[in-house]
């Protein structure tokens, strides 16, 4: 697809993933391997997901580059203390990012990626607020709220 308005990554980055959302108003590269990825069961996730747990990949910050759109974003407060942030796309609400105030790292959700056969889960978070009807992957380590530190 060829669109004028779309932006390139820096020429020197590699890019590793594309992705963006379900109506194409946004779309992203990402410059970089993911730290680690990881399905998250807590009760924000099942918000913004509809129900299901989401499943992330985290990567350094500033690994997401925009090539076009903007994400609209939301911020709250999270159980940490930290304000959590949490985007989507302001046209269609499809999930895109997340992070943590002070935290180094990028959150991008496994849906809006090009490839979503990328995202390996690493680790089961916040196992404690699964509803029943969860499933919960205990092929990975699980814990019951957040895992030890990326
Ligand atoms: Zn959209
Ligand atoms: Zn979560």
């Amino acid at each position: 697809m060829q669109d004028a308005s779309l932006k390139r990554p820096p020429a020197d980055a590699q890019v590793h993933l594309t992705g963006g959302c379900q109506c194409g108003a946004v779309r992203y590269a990402v410059t970089d391997e993911p730290i680690t990825a990881a399905t998250c069961h807590c009760r924000d996730c099942q918000y913004s997901s509809g129900g299901a747990p989401a499943h992330a990949l985290i990567f350094a910050a500033g690994s997401v580059t925009m090539l076009r759109g903007q994400a609209k974003e939301h911020r709250y407060k999270g159980d940490s203390g930290h304000t959590v942030m949490r985007s989507f796309c302001g046209a269609c609400g499809t999930p895109l990012f997340g992070g943590s105030e002070g935290m180094g790292y990028e959150v991008v959700r496994a849906g809006s990626l090009d490839d979503p056969e990328a995202f390996h889960a690493q680790a089961s978070l916040w196992t404690s607020s699964a509803p029943s009807w969860h499933h919960v992957d205990k092929n990975v380590p699980h814990f019951p709220q957040n895992g030890p530190a990326a």
